[in-house]
């Protein structure tokens, strides 16, 4: 029986990832779980699961939970809490699915307390993925990749691995506004970017899918992960979403990961990798309508793609700085302060224009300097 500690539980991931366990109870017992907000949420998924460990980000948060509970777990408090329960020695596997930068704090703690880390949230990996790396090669823990794309390629690597891989292309749907006229693109509102075409995914990263730099964070992501220059990673639009990674061969030779989108199947591959276990929650069926395009995206109309390439080549902290920004801009448009098309612009000033006087190379180094970027676009933005 493997214990699981799963950060973010009341997030879209976290659903799924929930999911998957409560269909291998004899595989997975749920040791801990953490959430920010939507306590009625996280008191229902307790009393289901009862787990002993429960990381909440204030003290209010515990009495409200521990007055409504029918058991008496025990809880860890904010971002030491996270870190703590991380570092909780029985834990085989720790699922991060928390949305932005502080998923490094229990990515960090778990992978350095030697644990398995199912990673979903990508942000960590971004801005802090060397931390991640070096600490999981001296702790002998280990990062399973979740996001689709490098769950894909972290399979398809296993096989088609180093010595003949020439390149490897990630998948991008394109988001809602893929046949949009560049002019239109102004026009586009919360609302219908918030309608992703095939995943069903937190607000956050579906206005990244619209704006292409979620898919933008993904090379970032793909580059760290598995070590290979910006160079070698290409995206290709592909609206069904069906293929999810691909590697080409020194010979020209091309091999492609398939399956319907669903985020359960890279979730429960990080769990039971590397036994592969008997699903049947996402069979891709080949019926007449099933057609598969591949195309290069248009970087004039994706900006923010060219943006993550240009962060990647200059290094750490560009990519965190790029993705610190992002945080901000992408509420300001859900709040009406910014259009959709001054995404780009604001990471690219932020980009140009915030002064670093520092690397960032701890944990608490890295928040430090995230917020100091968000602080900055919030800044920036007001004066625009
Ligand atoms: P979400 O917004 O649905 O859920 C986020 C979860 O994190 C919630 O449980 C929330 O309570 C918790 N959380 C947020 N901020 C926190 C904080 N400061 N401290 C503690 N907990 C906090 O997000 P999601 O769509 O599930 O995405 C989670 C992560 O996975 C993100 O990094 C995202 O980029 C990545 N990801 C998501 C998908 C997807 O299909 N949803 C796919 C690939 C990668
Ligand atoms: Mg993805």
């Amino acid at each position: 029986m493997k214990k699981v500690l799963l950060f973010g539980a009341t997030g879209s991931i976290g659903k799924q990832t929930l999911d998957i366990i409560s269909r291998f109870r004899d595989r997975f017992t749920l040791l801990g779980i953490s959430g920010k907000s939507r306590l009625d949420n996280l008191l229902e998924i307790s009393e289901r699961f009862r787990p002993p460990l429960i990381a909440l980000p204030d003290e209010e948060s515990v009495s409200y939970l521990a007055e409504r509970l029918s058991y008496k777990p025990e809880f860890f408090v904010g971002d030491e809490g996270l870190s703590r329960m991380a570092s909780e020695p029985s834990a085989d596997v720790a699922v991060v699915a928390i949305s932005g930068i502080k998923g490094l704090i229990p990515a960090y703690y778990a992978l350095k307390t030697g644990k398995r880390v199912a990673l979903a949230n990508k942000e960590s990996i971004i801005g802090g993925g060397f931390l991640l790396l070096s600490c999981s090669q001296t702790s002998g823990g280990e990062i399973i990749p979740v996001d689709s794309e490098h769950s894909a390629l972290f399979q398809l690597l296993q096989k088609y691995g180093e010595s003949s891989l020439r390149k490897v292309y990630l998948t991008a749907s394109g988001g809602p506004f893929i046949d949009w006229a560049l002019e239109d693109l102004e026009k586009v509102t919360p609302e219908l970017a918030l309608k992703h075409p095939t995943w069903k995914m937190g607000e956050k990263i579906t206005i990244d899918s619209a704006t292409l730099m979620n898919k933008g964070f993904e090379v970032i992501e793909a580059s760290v992960l598995f070590n290979l220059s910006p160079e070698r990673i290409e995206v290709l639009i592909h609206p069904q979403s069906t293929i999810h990674a691909l590697v080409e061969l020194v010979d020209g030779t091309i091999f492609a990961h398939l399956s319907k989108p669903d985020m359960r199947l890279p979730i429960a591959y990080a769990l039971f990798y590397p036994e592969r276990p008997t699903l049947d929650v996402a069979d891709l069926s080949f019926n007449p309508s099933l057609t598969l395009n591949l195309f290069p995206p248009d970087f004039q109309r994706f900006p923010c793609l060219a943006l993550a390439y240009s962060a990647l080549k200059l290094g750490h902290p560009y990519p965190l700085i790029l993705e610190a920004s992002d945080e901000v801009a992408v509420p300001a448009f859900l709040e009406g302060r910014i259009k959709f098309t001054d995404i780009p612009r604001v990471l690219e000033k932020t980009l140009n224009e915030f002064t670093i006087r520092y690397k960032p190379s701890t944990v608490d180094e890295i928040l430090a300097f995230h917020e100091e970027v968000k602080n900055f676009t919030e800044e920036m933005i007001k004066s625009l």
